[in-house]
């Protein structure tokens, strides 16, 4: 396998696992996404039902207020009746309290020439920043008459409600414009537990006033209305279901200070970034004039029941496929390398094999010099060559002389011995790469001379290399050694001449060798040349 299917291999599982990933972590935020808008509805029901636990207590106010709009003197005993009435289905209610308006010393508040210049909102804001109340501490007192339950409250009784400067300013606002109006939460005590009340007040006039200066003339009082907001808060939220979330009820009416007026339980120190993603604000409908707001945030547990293994088991499932088809593509590619490999390694042998077997095919199994069918070959590839080009070609055939009475005197395997070592000689007699030697049949070699003028020469040469070998033959009539006879002929071939018979004129050449004497070069006569 090369280096590049490896790479690509890796770059596959790089990315198939970067991927299973991403998928993964993509299901992951959809989940997130789901477990939010959740979590958001959750908070939102239960705002709502806040919303709707204050909305029925201001209700209570109204309903006084039309108690002293109707009777122009509640006495005491009515007032506790009725409260009483209230507090039993009220269950919020902490106390319900009549300050009446008790004019000590008639002095004009301020110069009305000027206030009539002002606007109400203009009017308000002077108020809100303390400019006009102080000049009314003095003509005016809003002590507490009444107050309802009496248990507990004996100290409220009396009090009077504009000698704090902050909390006359919040009422002064509920006179002015006719508002129900919450002042700041403050610690209740004699309770069950630790917990904020927070005073919600409504104002009283004599008659129906149309405008600022004219409810400031005709107030008669206040009705106020301690809650308990923890208790309210956890009426509203147990009734909606969602368990595991961290609620805090804030009081945001002043911007940059924000009071925390109600925990729901015990909140964490610090919150996992898994958790802080999904922290949410409520704001609530305005509590009478107060900024209050819902803060939530889920439990660890609330979050883990929402989840599901998906995301995991995406990526998991993932990974573990990529892992395995890789292993699988990477296993396919070492096979078919191996299966490659395998292949051109036999594919290689079989052309050795198939090499020498050609070569044995052309080889004489005794002498290991070419054959008579390689000789054919060769033969006819140089006559046309020879035609071709216009060359000519020499050819000498040799006979080894008197073998027959060689084998008869030394045994067939010497024969076989003297054969060999003929076929050397020759072989070695013969220097240039084209020249063809061959074993023409029995004792008879032959010598192809491509591109030839002189035989001859080589011929002799031969004769002597072999003579030279000096194996004995004392059975030859000719010498005491092995001698061979050679004829040669050279051809200058055309279009049209006979191949046959430049082998015959040569075969007739070694017949006059034979003839005159063997051992010898004998010349094929020229006029066969042009045949
Ligand atoms: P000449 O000088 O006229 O050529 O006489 P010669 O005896 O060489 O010729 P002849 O054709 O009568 O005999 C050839 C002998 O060569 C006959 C045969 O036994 C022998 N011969 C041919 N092939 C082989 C061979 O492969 N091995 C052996 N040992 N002898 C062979
Ligand atoms: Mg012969
Ligand atoms: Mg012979």
């Amino acid at each position: 396998m090369n280096i590049y299917s490896k790479y690509i291999i890796l770059l596959i599982v790089v990315a198939g696992l970067g991927f299973s990933g991403y998928l993964g972590q993509r299901f992951h935020e959809k989940e997130s996404a789901a477990i939010a808008t959740e979590f958001r509805k959750d908070v939102d029901d239960k705002a709502s039902a806040l919303e709707r636990e204050i909305l029925l207590n201001i209700e209570v106010l109204y309903a006084f207020r039309g108690l002293f709009d109707s009777s122009e003197h509640v006495t005491a005993k009515e007032f506790a009746r009725i409260a009483q009435s209230f507090i039993v289905r009220h269950q919020d209610i902490y106390a319900i309290e009549w300050a009446p308006r008790i004019t000590h010393q008639q002095r004009e508040p301020f110069e009305l020439t000027q206030q009539l210049l002002f606007t109400d909102f203009e009017i308000t804001q002077k108020l809100a920043s303390g400019m006009l109340v102080a000049e009314q501490q003095h003509s005016e007192y809003f002590p507490i008459a009444y107050v309802e339950p009496v248990a507990g409250n004996e100290f409220a009784l009396g009090y009077n409600l504009a000698s704090n400067s902050t909390r006359m300013a919040a009422l002064a606002v509920s006179r002015d414009l006719d508002l129900v109006v919450a002042s700041a939460s403050t610690p209740l005590l004699g309770q069950g537990r630790q917990q904020y009340g927070t005073l919600v007040s409504i104002p009283v006039y004599q008659g129906l006033p149309k405008n600022v200066i004219k409810r400031r003339e005709q107030i008669k009082g206040f009705v106020l209305l301690v809650l308990k907001v923890s208790d309210m808060f956890d009426r509203a939220v147990q009734r909606t279901a969602a368990k595991g979330i961290y609620f805090t009820l804030e009081d945001r009416t002043l911007g940059s200070e924000i009071e925390v007026l109600y925990s729901n339980q015990t909140i964490p120190m610090q919150f996992s970034v898994a958790q802080s993603d999904f922290s949410y604000t409520k704001p609530l409908a305005s509590v009478g004039r107060r900024n209050w707001s819902i803060n939530a945030i889920p439990s660890l547990g609330y979050i883990a029941e929402r989840r599901s293994m998906m995301p995991y088991l995406i990526t998991a499932i993932g990974w573990v496929f990529v892992l395995l088809g890789s292993a699988y593509v990477y296993a396919l590619l070492r096979r078919t390398t191996l299966i490659e490999e395998e292949v051109a390694q036999r594919t290689q042998a079989l052309e050795e094999a198939k090499l020498k077997l050609e070569q044995l095919s052309q080889t004489d199994a005794l002498t290991k010099i070419a054959n008579r069918r390689f000789f054919d070959e060769a033969f006819n590839h140089e006559w046309l060559r020879a035609v071709r080009q216009g060359s000519s070609l020499g050819l000498m055939m040799i006979d080894i002389d008197h073998f027959k009475l060689y084998n008869d005197t030394y045994g067939h395997q010497a024969g076989d011995e003297c054969l060999a070592a003929v076929a050397q000689a020759i072989e070695q007699t013969l220097n240039r790469k084209a020249d063809v030697v061959a074993r023409y049949g029995g004792e008879e070699f032959v010598v192809l001379l491509p591109d030839t003028k002189d035989c001859v020469v080589p011929a002799q040469r031969c004769l002597a290399n072999i003579e030279a070998l000096a194996i004995p033959h004392r059975a030859s009539p000719t010498s005491n050694y092995i001698t061979v006879s050679i004829g040669v002929s050279i051809a200058l071939p055309k279009q049209d001449s006979r191949s046959e018979a430049f082998i015959h004129q040569t075969d007739i050449a070694l017949y006059e060798a034979k003839r005159s004497g063997r051992n010898r070069v004998e010349i094929a006569d020229g006029a066969l040349l042009s045949l």
